[in-house]
């Protein structure tokens, strides 16, 4: 056995403690001075809960577990190595009784302060209590409540701390207020947050970086503006705002589109933190970006030394938010380049933007990235994926990732398979798998229902979609918004029950909005009925006076009865309300390129082949007896109507597929308008004639046409 004092471990990691005297009985006597001190020594350097546990088998063999100094030390140790059970063993294992020495306040924290930050916080306050009772803790301190305040998850909670603080005397010291705002407003109430911060006699800039932080995490922006004004006045100089700060006003000027103010805060940042972290970085790049200066945030992302996966996603998600899907997906691919690892929102926006695009082969690459990067088994992303791949006309891969990932996907994956489904036409498959969905035990949400509604709706099941109307209110606690209502209607308008449907508008609980009379419009404009249409379309022009949709609806009603003063008169309408009509354009992905085509295009340098294919076209659907539907045109001289409408943008996408695409491939077309009758006439008849798939995605869902048929039943 070495004698050199004090030995730690030899190299085997063994604790090596001359043995105690066997002689003596009573702890104090047992070790003398300069063990106590060794062992003393070996307790607070210890690291390792092998270590701990070893210090603590000799404490007790050794029965000198009861020094009270002693065991503060082991309980320290514990916690320290994480072990938070045995800690917390250890510390209640002095007898309550024992009032000749308190436990170490010191030993408590250290305790409750890990049990804190565990995955199970509220231990700590039950062990708080424990301690209070037992009276092993009579007198809290400042650091005590600063370790517990964290745990806290309700506001009551909290409350019950700040009495027991203001009885210790405690409550205004810094620490303690500061965790006091800090864990108010974790819990949502920011009133008393804001009263503890007003009642402390001096704020350090850690209760005020609490206060604008705790107005930002409760959507309180302006407040949290505001908060940041009174500190700037503060006569008290030597209080400047730190990056915490700084970006927390940011942060609060970007959700609130302040950008004056979000300008001032900028400003304020390159004067006091010229070499920012990058997390300042962001929220200034987030700022310009949400307040719609997206140029300003491009010079930020391009000035800033260090960009990290946060400051691409978020120019890529102001990419997203003004539509420019594009350039999202050339930032995704930029920064790839660069090596920079994609994270969920990454692989969440660039998918949400090939969704937009109805890019299938920018989505297919993207989810070889996600599965690569170990992503496959992420919900949000899964949920990402099948959008992308519905949107981009791919049912079947939506179907197959859908599959993959089902067992651990979560409601918001489920009702994207269910929106693909119903959006594809397969409302009777989106209806069973939403039953399959509550046999598994999840909770529907708002969006849910909207799907579940429409696929009623499309497949004709008035009873069926009544009782799962009434089901969200008494079975899943759900309030029907606008979009239920319009569901509702537009399923009693494609039953042809236009007078219930009225009716069902006249009885709602809360304002009809554009889409509910949009859905009333449009089975109107099916049902060829003129006078409950007129009523429907003026309510549109008030509550959304510049989309154009409304006035043409209406204007084609008027035209089918055969008025077309009337018809003229609304179109005269659209021109004094300033309304234009958006240019009608088709898009077909052939040879991974996307091939723009607008009405009567001519610029393509295939243009005599595609108006070749047109005529041939014609000749066969002729010959399968169709008939122009004139009603469709625009123009007014009858000859040039029918004429017209054999170059409406998605049929020139048609014969462009035709003639470039191999004979297996389906054909897949993008259109930013509705389509027309007529041109939903030739797109069946083709489909049949060339036996090709035809997938086109109008704006307002898919037209699958496969033998001479269309998946939306000829009602869209
Ligand atoms: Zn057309
Ligand atoms: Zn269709």
């Amino acid at each position: 056995m070495p004698t050199n004092y004090p030995i730690i471990f030899n190299k085997q990691h063994f604790l090596i403690i001359p043995p105690a005297n066997p002689k003596c009985s009573s702890p104090f006597l047992q070790l003398n001075r300069r063990r106590c001190h060794q062992l003393a020594f070996l307790l607070s350097s210890a690291a390792t809960s092998d270590h701990a546990a070893e210090l603590h088998g000799h404490l007790i063999t050794s029965n000198s577990l009861a020094l009270p100094y002693l065991h503060s030390l082991l309980v320290s140790l514990y916690a320290r190595c994480d072990l938070l059970s045995s800690a917390t063993a250890v510390l209640l294992s002095r007898p309550s009784q024992d009032h000749h020495h308190d436990v170490s306040p010191a030993a408590c924290t250290a305790v409750l302060t890990r049990l804190s930050r565990s995955p199970c916080p509220a231990d700590s306050i039950s062990l708080f209590s424990l301690l209070r009772l037992r009276c092993h803790l009579p007198h809290p301190n400042p650091f005590t409540f600063s370790a517990l305040l964290p745990a806290c998850r309700s506001s009551s909670s909290v409350s019950q701390l700040h009495s027991l603080a203001l009885k210790h005397g405690v409550a205004c010291d810094l620490f303690v207020s500061s965790a006091l705002v800090d864990a108010y407003a974790k819990s949502s109430d920011m009133d008393s947050a804001r009263q503890v911060f007003d009642e402390t006699p001096r704020q350090n800039l850690v209760s005020w970086n609490a206060l604008i932080v705790g107005y930002l995490h409760n959507g309180l922006f302006h407040k949290a503006i505001s908060a940041f004004r009174e500190l700037l006045q503060l006569a008290d100089s030597t209080m400047k705002p730190d990056q915490v700060t700084l970006s927390g006003s940011l942060t609060a000027s970007a959700n609130s589109g302040e950008l004056n103010f979000g300008l001032g805060a900028h400003s304020l940042t390159i004067k006091t933190v010229p070499d920012s972290l990058a997390y300042v970085n962001n929220s200034l790049i987030n700022m310009y970006s949400k307040c719609g200066r997206v140029n300003d945030a491009r010079k930020v992302f391009d000035q800033i030394g260090e960009r990290d996966v946060v400051s691409w996603n978020i120019m890529m998600a102001g990419f997203v938010e003004r539509e420019h899907f594009e350039q999202a997906f050339v930032f995704f691919q930029a920064m790839r380049s660069l090596g920079i690892a994609p994270d969920e929102a990454s692989f969440s926006t660039a998918l949400h933007a090939s969704s937009n695009l109805a890019e299938l082969l920018m989505g297919a690459e993207i989810h070889c990235q996600v599965v690569k990067f170990g992503f496959a088994e992420n919900r949000c992303i899964s949920s990402s994926l099948i959008t992308m791949y519905s949107k981009c006309g791919n049912l079947e891969d939506a179907h197959l990732t859908f599959a993959d990932a089902k067992d651990h996907l979560n409601v918001v994956s489920w009702t994207a398979m269910i929106a693909a489904l119903q959006q594809h036409g397969h409302g009777d498959s989106a209806l069973q798998l939403f039953d399959e969905m509550l046999e598994f035990g999840l909770q529907p949400d708002y969006i849910t229902f909207v799907c579940v509604l429409s696929a009623c709706s499309h497949t004709g099941l008035v009873e069926k979609g009544f009782k799962y109307f009434s089901s969200m209110s008494h079975d899943h606690n759900r309030m029907p918004g606008n979009e239920h209502y319009a569901c509702m209607v537009d399923m009693l308008g494609r039953a042809g029950r236009l007078d219930d449907a009225k009716q069902f508008i006249e009885e709602m609980p809360v304002q009809p909005d554009a889409s509910v009379w949009g859905a009333l419009l449009g089975a109107c404009r099916n049902r060829r009925n003129l006078e409950l249409g007129k009523e429907a379309a003026y309510k549109l022009f008030e509550i959304e006076p510049h989309n154009p949709g409304n006035y043409v609806l209406l204007s084609n009603l008027y035209s089918i009865h055969g008025k077309m003063k009337e018809a003229n008169e609304v179109r005269r309408l659209m021109r004094i309300n300033g309304v234009k009509k958006e240019t009608s354009c088709s898009w077909i992905d052939v040879r991974d390129k996307t091939i723009l085509f607008t009405v009567h295009d001519q610029s393509h340098n295939m243009t005599p082949e595609i108006y070749e294919m047109l005529r041939k076209l014609e000749g066969l659907v002729k010959e399968k007896g169709y008939v122009a539907d004139t009603l469709c045109a625009v123009n007014d001289v009858e000859e040039c109507k029918e004429h017209g409408l054999w170059y409406h943008s998605e049929r020139l996408a048609l014969a462009f597929g035709l003639i470039s695409l191999p004979e297996v491939a389906p054909i897949r077309i993008k259109k930013n308008l509705r389509t027309c009758e007529d041109c939903h006439t030739i797109m069946k008849l083709a489909s049949g004639i060339f036996q090709r798939q035809i997938i086109l995605r109008d704006t307002n869902r898919f037209h699958h046409f496969v033998d001479g048929s269309c998946s939306c039943k000829d009602y869209w």
